[in-house]
């Protein structure tokens, strides 16, 4: 019997584990094997091999992964980008358009604007909060259209349910890059998305120790995307794969720690003097809190904001703040902090971050899960100094 999980903390830990279990071992144990014996397998892409994402690592991970999001499927990646370049390759071929929301990651950027062109593939730019504006850049020749759950780095919230329903009504296939909010705090497949992305290397693994991707939706689509990444060959070792898999079973009990203590330290700094403004969608400020509330179960571990005196005040706290490690990446259990302009998004033109609202001082931070008071007295000090230099 199939056993059913309910909630999300049950999924993570005893979704897809080995019925029964191997050798009675109670966590998954590494498959290190790159082949295994043939046994009339039927076709190329269901032989078991390593490069082809169907070790017992892979299966066991594919079905958790599906669960936390209550989609149908999931593929695991070598990376982030190698989720988001094998599934834009795979809905996408020489010819065709996409709709692709203005502020992204730096990485998913860079393909798109500098890579596409080689293959053929044309873009337009969109406000994904403007829905109206959508339809002027619609060509016969779209094929899908593209968002983040919360913008990197200004946590802008989109018009996520608009994205479906115009998908839908153009007949395009919505993909949404889920990392900022996890599959804790929002579940694309729950909002009618056709496929989820995921750089793992955050918060799905936690623990800034492997780089690994995800995609995540209907089963045929989630099939394409195989058959991409088996000619491509970005699949994920069975250890990283291992190491995914351990670090899924605390996701919810970390992320559920991060909103809490993100929100609080939101509040702080907005409440500072030194602060220029703050983004997090937990707070009542932001212009799409009540948008944001509506459609997820938190507002996940990364904020933003800006000092009042500049990037010399930005660099000047980053120095005398002395509990998170100032580094790129997000979503592990150790407080960062970074500058996007100068890491995240160093691949833009400065008139792209510009354009966009990145401006040079913007300071990003990654809650980790230290004690939230021990992170605000910190803060708290290196703003003082800051404002004494
Ligand atoms: N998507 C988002 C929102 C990211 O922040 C990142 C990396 O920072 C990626 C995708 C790419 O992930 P990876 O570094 O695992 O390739």
């Amino acid at each position: 019997m199939t056993k059913v999980f309910k909630f999300l903390e049950t999924k993570l830990i005893h979704a897809g584990e080995p019925e029964p279990r191997i050798e009675g071992a109670v966590c998954m144990p590494i498959f290190q094997s790159v082949n295994y014996e043939y046994a009339g397998e039927s076709g190329y892409h269901s032989l078991k091999y390593i490069r082809l994402s169907n070790t017992p690592n892979h299966v066991a991970v594919h079905q958790k992964l599906a669960a936390s999001e209550n989609a149908e499927a999931a593929l695991v990646t070598a990376s982030g980008m190698a989720a988001i370049s094998t599934t834009l390759l795979a809905v996408l071929s020489a010819g065709d358009h996409l709709l692709v929301q203005d502020s992204l990651y730096g990485g998913t950027h860079g393909l798109i604007t500098q890579e596409f062109p080689a293959f053929g593939i044309e873009y337009d730019f969109i406000d994904a909060d403007d829905p109206g504006s959508w339809k002027l850049n619609l060509r016969p020749q779209t094929k899908a259209i593209y968002v983040e759950t919360m913008t990197n780095p200004l946590l802008q919230v989109g018009d996520l349910q608009a994205v479906v329903e115009f998908a839908r009504s153009h007949g395009l296939v919505s993909l949404i890059d889920n990392t900022f909010a996890s599959p804790v705090n929002f579940r694309p497949a729950e909002w009618g998305f056709d496929l989820s992305l995921h750089s793992c290397t955050k918060y799905l693994n936690g623990h800034s120790d492997i780089a690994a991707g995800a995609v995540i939706g209907g089963s045929s689509l989630v099939e394409k995307v195989k058959r991409r990444l088996d000619h491509l060959g970005a699949s994920l070792d069975p250890h990283a794969v291992f190491l995914l898999h351990r670090g899924m079973k605390t996701l919810a009990l970390r992320v559920r720690y991060q909103n809490e203590s993100t929100l609080r330290i939101a509040r702080f700094l907005e409440g500072h003097p030194a602060v220029a403004r703050v983004n997090y969608p937990g707070l009542e400020s932001h212009p799409r809190h009540q948008r944001a509330e509506g459609l997820f179960d938190g507002f996940g571990g990364v904020m933003s904001f800006e000092l009042k005196g500049g990037v010399s005040a930005a660099e000047h706290f980053m120095r005398h703040a002395s509990l998170p490690i100032s580094a790129p990446s997000l979503g592990g259990v150790e407080t960062l902090i970074t500058r996007p302009a100068t890491t995240s998004h160093s691949g833009m033109s400065s008139v792209d971050r510009q354009r966009l609202g990145i401006t040079d001082s913007l300071i990003r931070l990654s809650v980790g899960i230290e004690a939230t008071e021990e992170i605000i007295e910190d803060f708290d000090r290196a703003l003082t100094v800051t404002a004494d230099q």
